[in-house]
């Protein structure tokens, strides 16, 4: 089992480095942005990333080889098989998924850096233009902060998000730039769908232990099952999964292509189906599945891509052949609705 604590303290770690890194930054707003100072606050901020990095690295390289083996025991449980001695194949396997998760932290981490420093440069821009413009904006010729508000405005901005007062000052960019740094959203990562969203400290640590968690565990199970020769894997169900996980809720898939009325399982159909994902995969038979009467039905409702179902007792009536699950639009759309009432409340 992966040490629960030492989950807890890589969190714990995470959360003070994010205490840590705003002091730093609401101390180099009070000095005024002035330079040497906030060069050596930026230098302090590297020092806390890079501890951050080392200690993800041990947390990945202690904790990923328990979930692998835990995975391959479970399956050898589920088929009731004595478990096969781990081989090349698992200590490869487990090796590129630490060297993964590193390698994405990593990058993650590298990124906060330049981001604070773009914050830190756009504010002595800022301060430099209105020294610059300091004697026409007291005799008011043009409208503008003197240094001294901008100082403050920046400082507030910094504190709170509020960059109204900053318009004209700085830029959308920049002013976007302080608005998350205020959030502590410091680390960008470039989704899948090409957008950049930045993340705050904490919350990316848990999402890093959930996901790549999970699909350690999914390559433990993946690599057990073919191990054992258990062709079939069933993808878990629950309530309220999200319109990208729906779709897979309760498929039967075979690995090796050995069981005739089942889908072949591709790349995009293991699990995790996102970062967050809770969905798992289990593996099942031919003889499993007959015992417990729900072969055909099963046949049927993995071949129907328009029915799905949304929750354990509809899955249990899909497998019973009293139900034919639900039609994937009117899951969607039930989805959709849940989702604006959520964000509504
Ligand atoms: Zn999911």
């Amino acid at each position: 089992m992966p040490d629960a604590s030492v989950d807890r303290a890589l969190i714990e770690f995470y959360r003070r480095a994010e205490r840590r890194i705003k002091r730093n930054l609401q101390q180099m707003a009070l000095s005024g942005w002035r330079t040497a100072y906030c060069e050596a606050r930026l230098q302090e901020i590297g020092t806390i990333i890079a501890a951050l990095d080392a200690k993800t690295r041990l947390w990945s390289t202690k904790q990923l080889p328990l979930e692998y083996k835990d995975a391959r025991k479970n399956v050898a449980y589920a088929m009731g098989k004595a478990l096969v001695p781990f081989n090349p194949i698992d200590e490869g396997m487990i090796s590129v998924l630490v060297t993964a998760t590193n390698s994405d932290v990593g990058m993650a981490l590298r990124s906060v850096v330049p981001q604070l420093e773009r914050v830190y440069i756009d504010a002595r821009q800022a301060m430099i233009t209105a020294e610059q413009v300091k004697d026409q904006v007291a005799r008011g010729i043009i409208e503008g902060l003197t240094p001294r508000q901008t100082s403050r405005a920046l400082e507030r901005a910094l504190r709170t998000g509020a960059t109204r007062q900053l318009s004209g000052v700085l830029d959308l960019d920049a002013r976007a730039r302080l608005v998350e740094t205020a959030q502590g959203r410091y680390i960008s990562i470039m989704c899948k769908d090409g957008v950049t969203r930045r993340y705050q400290l904490r919350p990316y640590a848990e999402m890093v232990q959930k996901s790549t968690r999970s699909m350690t565990a999914a390559e433990g199970t993946l690599q057990t099952a073919t191990a054992l020769d258990v062709d079939l894997i069933r993808i878990s169900v629950h309530v309220g999964a999200c319109p990208m996980c729906i779709p897979y809720q309760g498929m039967v898939y075979s690995l090796m292509g050995e069981t005739p009325g089942f889908p072949i399982m591709g790349p995009d159909d293991r699990t995790p189906y996102h970062p967050w994902c809770g969905h798992s995969m289990n593996p099942v038979t031919v003889e499993m599945l007959e015992a417990n009467g729900e072969l055909e039905e099963m046949r049927a409702f993995v071949n129907d891509p328009q029915r799905v179902v949304t929750n354990g007792l509809e899955y249990a009536e899909v497998r019973a052949g009293r139900s034919e699950g639900t039609p994937l639009e009117e899951a969607l759309d039930a989805q959709a609705e849940a989702e604006k009432l959520r964000r509504a409340a």
